[in-house]
């Protein structure tokens, strides 16, 4: 089973059921795969199919949707990609994914105009997106195929590809620690088990009306917002871009029952949605995920909305889930909870063995959802994967229920005079103060210390001071964990997916 073959079953099933809402217009599970046929129909009569690569680059849309289902209808390999990626970053990708065919939107094809000649592409599949933006003059008009007439001009009969388990289904690039950005290859059943996974542990049914707000080309949004709902016959509310009005509004009018969003969007919704509480009543689950949600914030945000938060654990090499909090049993504050379904996570020391319960050391990850490797870079898969075990990066402890905490990323450990500091057990101090609203702390080099500790923030009392800050530190911390420095700022610097940049700080910090 794949997630394009369990979408034409979940069409049988619920033929007349809302797939998706999109700006207030719904589309029936009959003709979205309708539609997805059609894409796939046109791309196999053009020579497209199993082996082939497309890259889709666009925002929340039913192109997105229909795109990523007809392309693996199609047989090909989907390789999604941020839109905000300036030329540079895209066309590396592009060309270390051997991609042959781009499905886009009009308002970003002018990038494409500028990397075509260091590019293999034959197609590009462009959406109008009503922006009036006219594209007949382009240099590309002769690769150019407007999308909704290829999906409209394709038959509902078509070669079903071959496929197997073990085929690339997709292909995330992640930033990685270092160096270049590294394609994590996704099989069609990696993809196909962790959505159903995750769908089963938090009871997805077709009643589920899912915000999808996160952006569809992280694989948070994904398989948990997207591809889960799909498999159940549930209904993808699409927002384009994350703004707390409009997840506000479209909670509200299309009675939302699943919300999920990383930790900074958690904040914004509860600084602006006092008065919007109401909104979220059908709401029976928010899901966070991403980033680990200070306590403070979590026991906030249930108090004010009324609603169960379960945050859960995953990361691109693993489609991505691997832990929740379940529903059917306590959920703990601060920790990513249990192991899903199929999934198992434990903690080892640096030689790869089992630490006792409660000892920190790294997380790392088995089961049907970890990737196949890096596309074409087996030294990375190698050190990556080993004996079986996916090493995630992330340092964590396990309690004697079998909860999992995140320390923090491995990588972002502080190192003051030999002891060790983890920027999360500062910020979670940091985010419960009364008056400051959103925090990172990173490491900084010091001449006799190796690294000091430097926390910035955002507030909403200005009579706070750095002196202050520190103070109240003192009353919770131990002194080398304590910040030596605070800097003010008005907001912190994220990326799209609405993580903290903490690399963007430590530059700043070079650079004062
Ligand atoms: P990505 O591959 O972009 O999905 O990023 C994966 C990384 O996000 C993980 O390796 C973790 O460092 C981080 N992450 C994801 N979920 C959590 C969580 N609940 N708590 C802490 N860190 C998380």
């Amino acid at each position: 089973m794949n997630i394009s073959d369990q979408l034409e079953k979940t069409a049988l099933e619920n033929p007349k059921k809302e797939a998706y809402i999109f700006q207030g217009g719904g589309v029936s599970y009959q003709e979205f795969d309708a539609s997805v046929t059609k894409f796939a129909s046109t791309l196999t009569d053009m020579g497209y199919g199993k082996g082939d690569h497309v890259a889709l680059v666009s925002g929340n849309s039913p192109l997105f949707m229909i795109g990523l289902y007809g392309a693996l209808r199609a047989g090909m390999t989907v390789i999604p990609i941020n839109p905000t990626y300036t030329v540079d970053e895209m066309s590396y990708i592009l060309k270390n994914g051997d991609v042959k065919v781009v499905i886009t939107m009009d308002m970003l094809f002018e990038k494409f105009e500028h990397m075509d000649s260091h590019l293999n592409v034959g197609h590009y599949f462009v959406g109008d997106t009503g922006s009036g933006i006219d594209l007949d003059s382009s240099s590309l008009v002769g690769k150019m195929k407007s999308f909704t007439k290829s999906v409209a001009a394709g038959s509902l009969t078509y070669d079903k590809p071959a496929l197997n388990r073990d085929d690339v289904a997709v292909i995330l690039y992640t930033s990685g620690t270092t160096g270049k950005p590294k394609g994590a290859m996704l099989t069609h059943q990696n993809i196909y088990s962790n959505a159903s996974d995750v769908a089963d542990y938090l009871s997805f049914s077709s009643e589920d009306r899912v915000i999808a707000t996160l952006p569809m080309f992280h694989v948070f949004c994904l398989t948990v917002a997207l591809n889960a709902p799909v498999m159940n016959g549930g209904t993808v509310l699409i927002v384009p871009k994350f703004s707390p009005q409009d997840v506000f509004g479209i909670a509200e009018e299309q009675k939302a029952t699943v919300f999920a969003g990383v930790p900074t969007m958690y904040n914004y919704l509860l600084q602006t949605g006092k008065e919007q509480v109401d909104t979220f009543r059908n709401m029976r689950l928010c899901i966070s995920g991403g980033s680990s949600l200070p306590v403070a914030l979590l026991n906030a945000f249930e108090e004010q909305f009324n609603v169960r938060v379960s945050e859960g654990y995953g990361l691109s090499e693993a489609s991505p889930v691997t832990a929740f909090n379940p529903l059917d049993r306590p959920r703990k504050a601060g920790s990513i909870g249990q192991n899903i379904r199929n999934v198992k996570n434990k903690i080892v020391d640096e030689l790869g063995e089992e630490v006792p319960v409660g000892e920190v050391g790294e997380l790392v990850v088995q089961g049907p959802n970890v990737m196949k490797g890096y596309y074409k870079m087996p030294e990375e898969t190698a050190v990556t994967i080993k004996e079986g075990w996916l090493y995630t990066g992330d340092m964590a402890r396990v309690d004697d229920e079998g909860y999992f905490y995140i320390v923090d990323r491995k990588k972002d450990m502080i190192l003051v005079g030999g002891y060790n500091v983890y920027p999360r057990e500062v910020e979670e101090v940091l985010y419960d103060h009364p008056n400051i609203s959103e925090v990172a702390v990173v490491g900084a080099p010091h001449p006799e210390l190796g690294e000091s500790v430097i926390s910035f923030i955002v507030v909403d009392d200005p009579s706070l001071t750095e002196q202050g800050v520190i103070d109240y530190c003192s009353a919770h911390l131990a002194k080398y964990k304590i910040p030596s420095k605070v800097e003010f700022m008005e907001e912190l610097p994220k990326n799209t997916t609405g993580k903290i940049l903490r690399k963007n700080l430590r530059e700043k910090l070079a650079q004062s």
